[in-house]
């Protein structure tokens, strides 16, 4: 039915890069056998999920919406894959993207723009925007995405579904393509808070072949979908509240904070000054890990290769013509951060600041379990709506502080604006993932 319905709506949404519905049709028969077996199945067997294009799954495509990689076809499986293979998950295809993950709003795919279900002219944010779109137009009832900085986060909020970037090292990165490997996460997006928790107990887990993985024992998520948060302390920092985000949007979540003080949740005003130094800190960051990560596709060991006459030329010319616009951009400013003479000024100074944001952050958690903040600025914007590309980074304020400290936080919806969603993210402690559960499960 699922997949029924993902070919009547596909053509006007384009969620999907490949689909892979013979191995999806066949799991969900072996999984019907197991039912009629009488055997027991995880809470995920047969639940068809989308998987955002830059996760491997063993023999098929994984593209990160590049023409660098249109061919290439993933040799291993990630190993959140190998874990949901063992929940028997059903993939129905891969999901859209920013090109490497790099944006917010989807326009940077290779491969054409997803759409926004509620509104065909509207973008479904980025850069998990196919998985997002998927799931708000029940073209598939969960996916995975990869938050770097608030791409899980903000495309969630976008489509009014539930988007959830887990603690940097609780979910393993191995088999995902990296982008700003200090930064990255896989996270699940979902209709709402259960399926979250489902999704996180089936993908969570300490993993050898991921060096910043945590060890830790393991935790049933679904016990923290519990309908309380009395005597929980919401931290509401000032500076998530400033000039740059929307009336419409410090409304919605004022709504919901006041929901929370009627549950008997204590609001805590705080702040966190360096907040607002987040997006140039993150932009320092991000380009100087993804010049690095990217330096791999050469035309030698991965996907394209573009005609040259000699070495030199072929790699110049494949990565010319191979990578988009902004992938370049952000190759190009994270090779001048990086440089002699400008490291100490750039890229050293923006660790300095991290550190000091991290700082702040911690000293918050001391009086706080929980700290809210809205996920985007506004709703969803029109296609074309930036033109310049650091007006769009600065749409990402509310979401890459979080990477950058290496919290866990979950986007909910709590309302909308002109027929569009609007959401509300919960941060929580590094490993706090429960609370912040609690907390979703309680508002929705
Ligand atoms: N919008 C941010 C960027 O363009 C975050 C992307 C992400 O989280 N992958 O880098």
């Amino acid at each position: 039915k699922v997949i029924a319905h993902r070919d009547s709506v596909e053509k006007d949404v384009h969620a999907y890069l490949s689909l892979s519905d013979a191995k999806a049709l066949e799991k969900a028969a072996e999984v019907d056998a197991k039912i009629a077996a009488g055997e027991e199945i995880s809470d995920l067997a047969g639940i068809p999920g989308a998987i955002k294009d830059n996760i491997c799954i063993s023999g098929e495509t994984c593209t990160a919406a590049s023409r660098m990689l249109e061919h290439w076809v993933a040799p291993y499986d990630a190993t959140v894959i190998e874990k949901l293979k063992q929940q028997d998950f059903i993939s129905i295809g891969k999901t859209n993207m920013d090109e490497f993950a790099m944006g917010s709003s989807t326009e940077n795919s290779a491969f054409g723009p997803t759409r926004n279900p509620w509104n065909l002219d509207y973008v479904p944010g980025g850069s998990s925007g196919g998985s997002a779109a998927a799931v708000a137009a029940i073209e598939a009832v969960w996916a995975l995405g990869s938050d770097t900085g608030g791409s899980i986060r903000q495309p969630a909020s976008f489509n009014g579904i539930v988007g959830l970037k887990p603690t940097y090292g609780l979910v393993s990165r191995y088999g995902l393509l990296a982008f700003a490997s200090s930064l990255d996460q896989i996270g699940g997006l979902t209709k709402d808070v259960t399926d979250a928790a489902i999704l996180l107990n089936a993908i969570a887990g300490y993993d050898a072949k991921d060096s910043t993985s945590i060890p830790q024992d393991k935790k049933d998520y679904k016990k923290a979908l519990v309908n309380n948060v009395k005597g929980m302390k919401i931290g509401v920092p000032r500076e998530f509240f400033g000039e740059g985000i929307k009336p419409e949007t410090k409304e919605a979540v004022k709504k919901a904070l006041a929901f929370y003080e009627k549950e008997g949740a204590e609001l805590v005003d705080v702040s966190i000054p360096h907040i607002n130094s987040g997006v140039s800190v993150y932009y320092i960051i991000a380009p100087a890990e993804a010049s690095s990560n990217l330096a791999r596709y050469d035309g030698v060991g991965f996907g394209y290769r573009a005609e040259g006459k000699d070495i030199i030329d072929m790699y110049i010319k494949t990565r010319s013509t191979g990578f988009g616009e902004e992938v370049k951009r952000r190759i190009m400013l994270g090779n001048y951060v990086l440089s002699a003479g400008y490291y100490d000024a750039y890229y050293l100074k923006a660790l300095k600041v991290r550190t000091l944001l991290k700082q702040e952050f911690d000293e918050v958690y001391k009086s706080c379990d929980v700290i809210a903040a809205p996920s985007a600025s506004g709703t969803s914007f029109k296609f074309g709506a930036f033109s310049d590309p650091l007006s769009l980074y600065m749409e990402d304020i509310c979401t890459v502080p979080v990477n950058l400290i290496g919290a866990p936080s979950i986007s909910i919806p709590v309302g909308f604006h002109e027929g569009m969603p609007l959401g509300m993210q919960l941060i929580g402690k590094p490993l706090g993932e429960e609370t912040i559960i609690q907390a979703a499960y309680t508002f929705e």
